[in-house]
């Protein structure tokens, strides 16, 4: 059956043979166009197109679904990559590295005609331990930022310290020539910086920035699976705009706390578990440590240093599916540093018993070291 999906290439106007970073460029420059946040006209369309972009983007990015896809066509990739139920901010957050880390909703403040300028975006960094990853928390966030003045309730005067702007008479808005004077541009008034007003007698609280510092306590959800270094942005939790403008958004980094036993390795957990020689000559019954209590393993006998099991599942999980990473188990041998009279006396009784054949490893050495000497005489 046809799909009515447009080309990945088209979505993201990129050539065929476009590399990495044009492919990196181009999807920047059409989300930060198409997120909807800043798309003036249809936010709808937007998003669509946005999500088109971000689903493009996942494919054209791998390496490996690429391939697929320019041999396959849509049918090649389908299935692992759907956008169309996602929030725009959690997909901003995914492609973190390619915001910059911006988080994509950040604008600077007072951006060409707007007659109030918003307010400054604001970061600040989430702990996570690697048991919250696994499960998805909610944290608990206290920070100081720029509120809106009680006081003055944002106008930055005292009651009747304010006078309309004699430049733009109260509009906020001029009219200034733009480029070689072919049109006309609706700029933010210089003269009161768009308030339409200017401040005569200032608010005492505030002294005319129309703002306070405050404490703020906000809850985040943070979903599972979450990775270092990336981002939940909370909307309109930034410092207030100046005179009334929208706020800024709230930036949560994420960073996670180092744990004394498993190493992460995108949604695996890696866990290095010694173990004696005999356990590993004989096999044994070993309880291995999970994110949620203990596993029970079945180390064969004949386990050799290094080997590496997997209890599967047992890992994190994925951000964006429901699947779950592994945790691989890998086992140290351990050889002890003291022996007793005893053991010492049993160890040369196997000793003397010990079969090159059950070394399979040892012997092809011992091989090796033979030819190489041949070699060397002839
Ligand atoms: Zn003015
Ligand atoms: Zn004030």
């Amino acid at each position: 059956m046809a799909t009515a999906k447009r080309d990945y290439y088209e979505v993201l106007s990129v050539s065929k043979t476009a590399d990495g970073e044009e492919i990196k460029r181009s999807y920047r420059r059409l989300a930060m166009k198409y997120h909807p946040d800043r798309a003036d006209g249809d936010k709808a369309e937007a998003e669509i197109r946005f999500k088109d972009c971000a689903e493009a983007y996942e494919i054209l990015s791998d390496p490996v679904k690429r391939k697929r896809y320019d041999q396959y066509g849509h049918g090649g990739v389908s299935g692992q990559h759907d956008f169309s139920h996602m929030d725009i901010g959690d997909i901003f957050s995914m492609f973190n590295d390619i915001f910059g880390g911006a988080g994509g909703g950040g604008r600077g403040r007072g951006g060409g005609g707007a007659t109030s300028a918003r307010g400054y975006d604001l970061e600040t960094q989430v702990e996570l331990t690697l048991a919250e990853v696994a499960t998805g928390t909610e944290k608990t966030i206290e920070f100081e930022r720029q509120d809106r003045c009680e006081t003055c309730k944002g106008s930055g005067a005292k009651p009747g310290g304010d006078v309309v702007c004699v430049q733009c008479g109260g509009q906020g808005r001029v009219a200034q020539q733009g480029f070689g004077g072919m049109f006309r541009m609706v700029t933010a008034c210089p003269n009161c910086r768009g308030r339409g007003k200017v401040i005569k007698d200032p608010c005492g609280t505030c002294h005319g920035s129309g703002r306070q510092l405050r404490k703020r306590v906000v809850t985040v959800k943070i979903p599972a699976g979450v990775h270092e270094g990336q981002a939940v942005r909370i909307t309109g939790e930034g410092e207030a705009g100046e005179a009334g403008g929208p706020s800024g958004d709230l930036h949560c980094y994420i960073s996670i706390r180092a744990h004394s036993i498993f190493s992460r390795h995108n949604n695996d957990l890696v866990c290095q578990v010694p173990v004696s020689f005999t356990q590993a000559a004989l096999g044994a019954k070993l309880e291995v440590p999970t994110l949620k209590g203990t596993e029970q393993l079945d180390l064969p006998a004949g386990t050799q240093h290094g080997e590496v099991f997997k209890l599967k599942g047992k890992g994190l999980p994925d951000l964006r599916s429901t699947r779950n990473g592994d945790e691989l188990v890998q086992i140290l041998i351990e050889v002890p540093k003291k022996l007793t009279e005893r053991q010492k006396q049993l160890l040369r009784d196997y000793a003397a018993t010990e079969d090159g054949n059950a070394m399979p490893q040892r012997k092809s050495f011992l091989d090796k070291l033979k030819d190489m000497f041949k070699g060397d005489s002839v």
